[in-house]
């Protein structure tokens, strides 16, 4: 069992991962599923397929351990991951009787022959267990060996995602897990991490034993209040400090990601969305289709570029885009309101911004970027100055549209979702 000394550590294998193709991202993925574990991971390895080299990371591991390992359990030859193990461990390859019943169903549901590499892919170490996989065909290994609790779980991004909740459970029912902490969390958008840490000071001091974090995602910054045996009770007032310092930058408090925020308050509202697109070129919507159950609310977009397009598609008057710019107040308040007339749509937001490298001047800057917003009350319109390179300002941008979609839903849309004055950037 992994008692206090046990530590999480996470080998990822895969020759794709130190060649620069693939990013590791499976390790993230372990240790965010075990937050709320408030398990410390100690030590990620990242290796090669190469038997040497799998065999020197597991010898890193001690007893007490929680070794993850991510990747090689496919059927080829450079899939290792079982192999090593059960040698590392001296403990034999077994055939998994109920692996390859699932394996069979799994391919005669689909309609395939069974594949001839299904012997490898029902060997399982003795001594580990499988879950089933609900996403693919390699199951997840869960067991002790050699006084460690180890965890192995398929490469591919979507199966080892799809496998850790039943992964977790798994480990919970062992005992291999720490009691998991009460967990609160606010979801900010448009505000510097700096800032919102300052922002935190009063009520860490008010509450010094409750564990804070911050995390950036792509939509902001998530603050991470955690709270050991005995201080749960301290959370709630710990989040009415958050939520009367923080007010409206707050998207979310139950852990929904913006654009989930903004679709789910869109529909219980009743209330149709289009977006008008330009720098961003579609990922507004994008981010909005991403969401299962979004065709409750969202009509669509026009990605308008040129402003030919802006003019042809929006309405956008030629004396505009003449006079302003294609990146101005006026531009976004006609695209917001073109979209909103031409989808039919209750808000309309619209996007226009210079992204980068190239296309800045001293009057706009790269970065400078326009949000309109088009309700039954009327138009808006923000000038926000992102400092990022051309991949950060688009996201950014992505980010201060829904936002200020977020913000209407919430206010009824009835006057400027930017009148407070709390969106950082600002210009
Ligand atoms: P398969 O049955 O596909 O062989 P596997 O469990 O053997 O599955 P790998 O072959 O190691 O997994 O990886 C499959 C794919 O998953 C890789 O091509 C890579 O794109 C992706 N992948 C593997 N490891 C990681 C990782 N740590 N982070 C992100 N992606 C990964």
């Amino acid at each position: 069992m992994t008692g206090p000394a046990g530590e999480l550590k996470i080998i990822a294998v895969g020759d794709e991962l130190l060649e620069g193709r693939t990013a590791d991202t499976n390790s993230g993925r372990i240790q965010r599923a075990l937050g709320g574990h408030a398990l410390r991971c100690a030590l990620i390895q990242v290796v090669p397929d190469d038997e040497e080299a799998i065999g020197a990371a597991l010898d890193r591991t001690v007893p007490g351990d929680l070794v993850f390992m991510s990747g090689g359990l496919g059927s080829t030859p450079d899939d290792l991951t079982r192999d090593v193990l059960a040698r590392w461990a001296d403990v034999p390859l077994d055939q998994d009787p109920g692996v390859r019943a699932q394996l069979e169903e799994r391919w005669r549901q689909r309609g395939v022959a069974t594949s001839p590499g299904i012997e490898r892919q029902c060997e399982v170490p003795r001594g580990l267990a499988a879950v089933p996989n609900p996403v693919g065909s390699a199951p997840g290994l869960v067991g002790r060996l050699s006084g460690r609790m180890f965890v192995l779980l398929p490469g591919v991004p979507p199966e080892l995602v799809g496998l850790l909740p039943a992964v977790i459970a798994r480990l919970e029912q062992e005992g291999a897990l720490p009691a998991p902490r009460a967990t609160l969390v606010r979801r900010t958008a448009q505000y510097p991490e700096l800032k919102l840490v300052q922002r935190c000071a009063a009520a860490r001091e008010a509450y010094p034993r409750l564990g804070w974090s911050w995390w950036l995602s792509d939509w902001g910054v998530d603050v991470r209040v955690s709270a050991g045996a005995g201080d749960e009770g301290q959370l709630e007032a710990a989040g009415s400090m958050l939520d009367a310092e923080f007010g409206r930058l707050v998207y979310a408090r139950d852990g929904a990601d913006l654009p989930t925020t903004v679709v789910t308050l869109a529909t219980a509202r009743g209330r149709s969305l289009a977006v008008a697109e330009s720098c961003t070129g579609g990922l507004v919507g994008g981010a909005l289709t991403g969401v299962a159950g979004a065709s409750a609310c969202f009509r669509g977009g026009i990605i308008a570029y040129a402003d030919q397009a802006k003019r042809d598609q929006l309405g956008v008057p030629a004396a505009v885009l003449q006079a302003d710019g294609a990146v101005s107040e006026a531009s976004v308040r006609a695209m917001a309101a073109g979209c909103r007339e031409r989808l039919g749509a209750d808000l309309a937001v619209s996007v226009s911004g210079i992204s980068g490298p190239g296309g800045g001047s001293e009057a706009k800057p790269v970065g400078t970027t326009w949000i309109g917003l088009a309700s039954p009350s009327g138009t808006f319109a923000q000038c926000l100055r992102f400092p990022g390179d051309r991949a950060r300002n688009r996201l950014l941008a992505v980010a201060a549209a829904l936002d200020a979609l977020r913000r209407a839903l919430e206010d009824g849309a009835a006057d400027s979702p930017w009148r407070h004055g709390d969106t950082w950037w600002r210009s």
